[in-house]
This record gives C-alpha cells, sequence and structure tokens, in this order.
C-alpha cells in the first residue's frame, strides 16, 4: 500500500484526503492519504522523515510551503514562486512542485479560458504569487494590486526578473477600477470574502468579457463571483483551483488520468 499525505498547520478541516481516496477507490489503488500536523518550524525534519518512512507523496500547506522548498528539488516553476504544495518522492532527493500554480491555469482551462492578453491578480500573498507567476507564464500581461502596494511592487519585479514570457506591473487597491478596463482574466488572491460577506473589487469595474476566479473556497459563492455573475462575467469558484491542484498532485504522484469527475464530487460533498 502506498501512503500519501498532507503536511500542515492545522490540517484538521483539509479537504484533500476524501478527495484524494476517492480517486484511489474508484480507480482500485492501493492507497491511502493521511494528514500529519508536524510543529511550525518543523518543515525539512518532517519532509526528510517522510521521505525515511517511505511517504510516497507529501501535499503541503500553511505554514510549510516556503520552508519546504529547502528539502526538495524545486522544479522551475516552484522555484519562481518560492513555495512547494506538492513533493514527490519517486526521486532523490525528492521533487518539488507548485501546483498551486499549475492547478490555476488548469481550472481556467477547464472553463474554456483563453489566458491571453491582460491579467489582474488582486493579492500578493502565498496565493498571489502562485497566480502571478502561473499567468505570466502563459504570457499573460499580469497588473497585480495588492493592500500592502509595495508587496504587489516587489512581486511584480520577480515575475519580471524570472524566465517567463508574460510581463507583470505592481499596483494599489485604488488602480482596480483603471486596470480591469482592458483585462479578460481577475484573480482574486486575498482572504478577503473569508470571514465576511465583501468583495476585494469594486463591482462596477466587472464588465461580461471578464473570467473571474475567486481563490476563496470557504464559502465557495463569494460576494466577488455573485458581482461577477450579475455583470455578466464567466465565474470560477476556488474549489475549481484546489480540486485541480489535487488533479495534478495525483497525477504526477500515480502516472494515472485522475478521475477528475469523482474527485470533484467528493470535494463538493465536503464543502456543503
Ligand atoms: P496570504 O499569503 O496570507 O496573503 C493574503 C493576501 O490577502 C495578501 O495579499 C493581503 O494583503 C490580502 N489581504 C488580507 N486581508 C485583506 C483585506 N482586508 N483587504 C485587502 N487585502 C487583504 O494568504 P494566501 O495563502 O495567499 O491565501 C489567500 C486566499 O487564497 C485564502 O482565502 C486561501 O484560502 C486562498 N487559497 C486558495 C487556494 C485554492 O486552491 N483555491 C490555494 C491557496 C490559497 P497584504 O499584503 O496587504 O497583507
Amino acid at each position: 500500500m502506498d501512503v500519501y499525505g498532507l503536511i500542515g498547520n492545522p490540517v484538521g478541516h483539509s479537504l484533500s484526503p476524501p478527495m484524494h481516496e476517492a480517486a484511489y477507490e474508484y480507480l482500485g489503488v492501493d492507497a491511502r492519504y493521511v494528514t500529519f500536523e508536524p510543529p511550525a518550524d518543523a518543515a525539512v525534519r518532517a519532509v526528510e522523515s517522510a521521505a525515511t518512512l517511505g511517504v510516497a507523496g507529501l501535499n503541503v500547506t500553511i505554514p510549510f510551503k516556503e520552508d519546504a522548498l529547502g528539502a526538495v528539488e524545486p522544479d522551475a516553476l516552484a522555484a519562481q514562486v518560492g513555495a512547494v504544495n506538492t513533493i514527490d518522492f519517486g526521486s532523490d532527493p525528492p521533487t518539488g512542485h507548485n501546483t498551486d500554480a499549475t492547478g490555476l491555469v488548469r481550472a481556467f482551462e477547464h472553463h474554456r479560458v483563453v489566458l491571453d492578453g491582460r491579467a489582474v491578480v488582486v493579492g500578493a500573498g502565498g496565493a498571489g504569487r502562485a497566480a502571478a507567476f502561473a499567468l505570466a507564464g502563459e504570457g499573460m500581461c499580469v497588473d497585480i494590486a495588492n493592500r500592502t502596494p509595495g508587496r504587489a511592487e516587489r512581486l511584480a519585479d520577480a515575475v519580471t526578473a524570472a524566465d517567463v514570457s508574460g510581463t507583470a506591473a505592481g499596483h494599489p487597491l485604488d488602480a482596480l477600477d483603471e486596470l480591469l478596463d482592458s483585462a479578460t482574466v481577475l484573480v482574486n488572491a486575498t482572504s478577503v470574502g473569508m470571514e465576511e460577506d465583501r468583495s476585494p473589487v469594486p463591482r462596477t469595474a466587472l464588465h461580461a468579457d471578464l473570467a473571474v476566479l475567486d481563490a476563496v473556497y470557504r464559502p465557495v459563492e463569494t460576494r466577488l463571483l455573485r458581482d461577477a455573475d450579475r455583470a455578466g462575467a464567466t465565474t470560477i469558484d476556488g474549489a475549481w483551483m484546489l480540486l485541480y491542484q489535487g488533479v495534478e498532485a495525483f497525477e504526477r504522484w500515480t502516472d494515472c488520468d485522475a478521475p477528475v469527475d469523482v474527485m470533484n464530487d467528493a470535494l463538493r460533498e465536503h464543502l456543503r
């Protein structure tokens, strides 16, 4: 039996175990997916211990995504983002990947959104970094708007300095109206909308030519997505990004096509 898992702190409400175990059961893969909650300063030790114990693959969540980089050989995208959320122990040293970034792209592709032209990413934390590098990697011109504008500017500088085909620029949040005018893609990568029914984007800035992905998945239906729907935009909830980061991890670990619908059903069942 293969053991896969998640390290994070806390991991109690993680949706990854039901999503992955539904896939194992459907495909008859002899595997289990378990959660581990090491102390916050123990990322590298936890990854090394997992390797010693023969764990086949690990997902990594807050607060370990950046520190775990030091225990793996990151691929180019994970190195650019500066964080790993998927580790494959199939080689020595284990390889690290950022399937938040690739999962975001696949969530757009699932909704037949063409990733060219201008994108706006709101937020410059972990999800914002993944979104900015992913979209610039697709060749988009990415405008990053953040409450702390200096953080958006530093992220844009890092994207610009990286080997990506797109470009990036940083802005304060009050530039959103103007930035969204010419954009076809909008990602909310802030936590706004999680705790209260608020949107980080003015309703009047939304329009029908936008595809709007909200990384927030609790709740699934956010104020931003309701506003975007009313404006005639294509809406993509955060569960799609969560689903496809899991799909990407599953496929990397097992070399099988993931049963996407089965994993989606399991995820949405547990989000209800
Ligand atoms: P993070 O690193 O803590 O970054 C938080 C971001 O939100 C920062 O840009 C921060 O701005 C901004 N922010 C926080 N409160 C704000 C407010 N009141 N007004 C405006 N901006 C505010 O968090 P993260 O890991 O990037 O996560 C962000 C969200 O993405 C969370 O809801 C998380 O659950 C979600 N997420 C979803 C997925 C998925 O698969 N769907 C994956 C990863 C994350 P400052 O820089 O100014 O502080």
